[in-house]
């Protein structure tokens, strides 16, 4: 039996399958209620990484009794003319092309708060020009993936993860917070109305973009009555089909720039987050780098990379081979990759692993030292992304992480593959969409 419980103080958890009570304060962090509990039972494990559900969490999630419910759905088809010719899978660029459906639930406190969630066309949004979400970006989205696997079944990757994570940004923004389980059962629902456009291959995949904006007509900074929660889809590419996975990525890391700070919000999904990092991004492109690697306070601290988490693999003091990631300090976006590469690291229980501060100085050193295996992004969109290069302070580094024979960023690459794409059938962290 496993299952994660909220930190902090909050009570013992009871599972609702089981019965088996336990409380690891401190070290679980998803708060899980009720239907949600039995829901997620067989689908989360627990994991002492996994800082993301807290306060915010607890909060969205007792909003709960006041969410809107799967059963209340309203769906509007859209009619034969209008749907879309599905692109050529080798023709998929990031965000470019739109299934037919999306996801759609308004929340008016003056109404008693969420309305009736519905599925309809692809269509456009209409807002006053006042609209908060247009002036003070009182946004927070998520980013997951639908998987077309080898037996021709349709899985969703934790999501009960990307929904509590969601959660906890809608909260940071004074948006209203939502069922988590009621949200994945209507996405679930638009994934199985248009599940043609997932593509039947495995250089692809269905993204998926649950989106939340505050829309009151009035230009006060204050937290939302008016919200709308929203969700698109579109079929991606593999970032990494052909050569480029083998290649490595080039960064930029100028500490002139930093993307989150103590007590900011860089450990929120809200889109405020990312539109300050493509200028940065264009000044990387202009010098040939491929990405920011994103460097915080006077030691130079290495924080993540583009919009990826970041991992080290090095061979330490002791001569030990060691993994190493950032710790979720608030500077950090709480991934699901990145928790879920933690996770089986522990599985493969060949090497320390470490949730600590990894300075450029530390990376510099172990790069002269050749002490320095592989350094590689995580995240939903590329699952893992080695690195081979950095430019800082007009020095290049050469990363050997591709030099390796046999480097262990691809050991979590396939494991991760293999489940997303049903190779493992029936593993926990999947949800299957009939
Ligand atoms: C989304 C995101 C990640 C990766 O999170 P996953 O849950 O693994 O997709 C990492 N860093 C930033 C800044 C992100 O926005």
């Amino acid at each position: 039996m496993e299952f994660v419980v909220a930190s902090g103080g909050y009570p013992l958890i009871e599972c609702s399958t089981c019965s088996e009570k336990k409380c690891e304060v401190g070290k679980g962090f998803l708060l899980v209620r009720g239907s949600l509990l039995k829901q997620i039972h067989k689908n989360v494990r627990y994991s002492s990484s996994l800082k993301i559900l807290d306060q915010e969490v607890l909060q969205g999630e007792l909003e709960a009794e006041r969410s809107f419910k799967y059963s209340d759905i309203a769906v509007r088809l859209a009619p034969p003319h209008l749907l879309q010719p599905k692109p050529n899978v080798s023709d998929l660029r990031f965000g470019k092309y739109f299934t037919d459906h999306m996801f759609k639930v308004y929340y008016h406190e003056a109404l008693g708060g969420w309305q009736t969630p519905e599925i309809t066309p692809l269509e456009n949004l209409v807002f006053h020009p006042a609209a908060k979400v247009l002036h003070y970006a009182i946004e927070a989205f998520e980013g997951m993936k639908a998987y077309r696997g080898i037996d021709g079944k349709i899985r969703l990757f934790r999501p009960e993860l990307n929904m509590a994570r969601m959660n906890a940004s809608a909260r940071r923004m004074g948006l209203p917070g939502f069922s988590s389980i009621e949200f994945i059962k209507c996405c679930t629902r638009l994934i199985g109305i248009d599940q043609e456009w997932v593509p039947h291959s495995e250089a692809s995949s269905l993204y998926i973009r649950p989106t939340i904006v505050g829309i009151d007509p009035t230009l006060g900074v204050s937290s939302s009555e008016s919200a709308l929660l929203y969700v698109i889809l579109c079929p991606v590419g593999s970032y990494f089909a052909g050569e480029k996975r083998t290649e490595g990525v080039s960064l930029l890391a100028d500490p002139r720039y930093t993307r989150a700070w103590p007590g900011g919000c860089g450990d929120r999904k809200v889109g405020s987050n990312y539109a300050p990092t493509i200028r940065v991004q264009k000044e990387a492109a202009e010098k040939g780098l491929q990405q920011v690697l994103w460097l915080y306070g006077e030691d130079h601290q290495v924080t993540e990379v583009g919009t990826m988490n970041i991992f080290m693999f090095h061979i330490n003091e002791d001569g030990e081979k060691q993994l190493v990631t950032p710790p979720l300090d608030g500077l950090i976006l709480p991934g699901i990759t990145r928790s879920s590469i933690l996770e089986l690291a522990r599985d493969i229980n060949e090497f320390k692993i470490t949730e600590r501060t990894i300075t450029m100085e530390e990376v510099c050193r172990l790069v002269a030292e050749n002490r320095l295996l592989e350094l590689f992004g995580a995240g939903t969109a590329c699952v893992v992304s080695p690195i081979s290069y950095i430019e800082y302070m007009g020095q290049g580094l050469h990363i050997p992480t591709c030099d390796q024979p046999e480097p262990l960023y691809k050991k979590f690459l396939k494991t991760l593959l293999d489940i997303q794409y049903g190779y493992v059938p029936g593993h926990p962290w999947t949800w299957e969409i009939d």
